[in-house]
């Protein structure tokens, strides 16, 4: 794989301003974005907190679409909304689904650009795994989207329609009238598809902050994980302003190896990631950190290596996920056996951490972790294009 020069985050920062054929998209907007767009339209002001709590309610709450069927707002109101605005969500292209019932969404947004949704039913949950970015430009050795170009960040619109569409294939909005449905179809939200969503920061808080508003979509912030590389400033603005549950790709129990697997560490190594874990909890007052360890054969898989973690994470209430790799074309690794798998996991739960092996899931649709990759791959943009695209220039 050939080396990325470094983008910084001013150069893929896109307008705020969420446009489809110009006008612009209330899918998105904060509450207060929202209120001031509204005024912006005519709205008066006296009535613009209860105009978004409406509208906010038809888009998030109903999942509608179509302004006409706002019918609690008068016909002129709906008519000036259809003029200046749009209710806009990416579109899914194709949707396969796999034998274990996994569900694998290819979605096509602004630009032509390409990203993948992947929803795993479970038996007493549903998690949507969702993405930051197209392509990411973290390196990462094992991971299939790291070796894709970075192409941009996704818009709060894109992040939170991945949510929307994904609802309306398993028909989850609610029906007018209808008792509300305890048992949510998609119950969890897992930041865990393309892209380092720290990266992404305001992008990925706002979307999450629609997605955990009451009158909404309504999911609790500890069903919301949010897994980073280990991007050490933005863990605690993750703590602060989103409060959600947090997972780190750790990967390896020596800087060394880590400075292979998960190229970021050079950055910012183990110590400095530790000490930003440890502070996590207090903040977002969150129960325990997930630690996602991808076991890969002979790099990172001995017990030593296990020892070695209980000792790293020592007084960090974590939960250790164990990730069998996922091979994809042309990578390097080799999973580590069934039974090495179970030997690293039982060393850990005899420390007293929680040691889950992770199940793939949808591996035969290529929806697994780190299988992910935009089938619209690009080549790397110049600078000055990137800058030119998100209005940076
Ligand atoms: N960029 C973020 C989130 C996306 S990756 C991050 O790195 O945390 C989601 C998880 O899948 C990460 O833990 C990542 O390390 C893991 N992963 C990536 N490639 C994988 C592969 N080929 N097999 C198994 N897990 C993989
Ligand atoms: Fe990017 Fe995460 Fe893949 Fe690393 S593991 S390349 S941060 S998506």
């Amino acid at each position: 794989m050939t080396a990325k020069a470094p983008i910084t985050q001013d150069m893929l920062t896109i307008p705020r301003k969420d446009t489809a054929g110009g006008l612009p998209n209330l899918v998105g907007m904060t509450r207060v974005q929202m209120r001031d767009a509204l005024i912006k339209a005519g709205t008066p002001e006296k009535q613009a907190k209860m105009r978004v709590g409406q509208i906010w309610q038809w888009i998030y709450h109903w999942g509608v679409r179509d302004f006409a069927v706002m019918t609690n707002l008068s016909k002129d109101y709906r008519a000036m909304l259809a003029e200046k605005f749009v209710v806009a969500v990416p579109e899914v292209v194709t949707k396969q689904v796999s034998d274990d019932g996994t569900r694998k969404y290819l979605v096509r947004i602004a630009g032509g650009h390409e990203v993948e949704v992947v929803y795993i039913p479970e038996t007493d949950r549903g998690t949507l795994c969702i993405s930051s970015q197209v392509g990411c430009t973290l390196t990462c050795t094992f991971c299939h989207t790291g070796t894709q170009k970075l192409v941009r960040n996704l818009t709060t619109a894109e992040i939170i329609g991945q949510v929307m569409v994904a609802r309306d294939d398993l028909g989850e909005w609610p029906e007018q009238g209808a008792p509300k449905n305890e048992v949510r179809l998609l119950s969890n939200i897992v930041l865990m598809g393309m892209g380092e969503p720290l990266y992404n920061f305001e992008n990925v808080r706002d979307a999450m902050k629609i997605a955990m508003d009451p009158d909404g979509i309504q999911l609790s912030r500890r069903r919301i994980t949010l897994s980073t590389s280990g991007v050490v400033p933005e863990i605690a603005r993750t703590a602060s302003e989103i409060g959600c549950q947090l997972a780190v790709s750790f990967h390896a129990t020596t800087d060394g190896v880590r400075d292979v697997l998960v190229p970021i560490n050079k950055r910012w190594p183990i110590e400095k990631l530790l000490d930003a874990l440890r502070e996590y909890p207090k903040v977002s007052n969150s129960e325990r950190i997930t630690f996602e360890y991808v076991m890969l054969d002979g790099v990172n898989d001995s017990d030593a290596d296990a020892r070695r973690l209980i000792k790293l994470i020592d007084g960090i209430p974590a939960k250790i996920n164990l990730i069998p790799f996922n091979e994809w074309p042309g990578s390097v690794y080799k999973r580590s056996s069934n039974n090495r798998i179970r030997a690293f996991a039982d060393i850990i739960y005899k420390a007293g951490y929680a040691s889950p092996i992770r199940t793939p899931r949808g591996e035969d649709i290529m929806a697994a972790c780190g299988q992910l990759k935009s089938a619209t791959e690009r080549e790397r943009k110049s600078r000055a294009q990137i800058a030119a695209e998100t209005g940076t220039a």
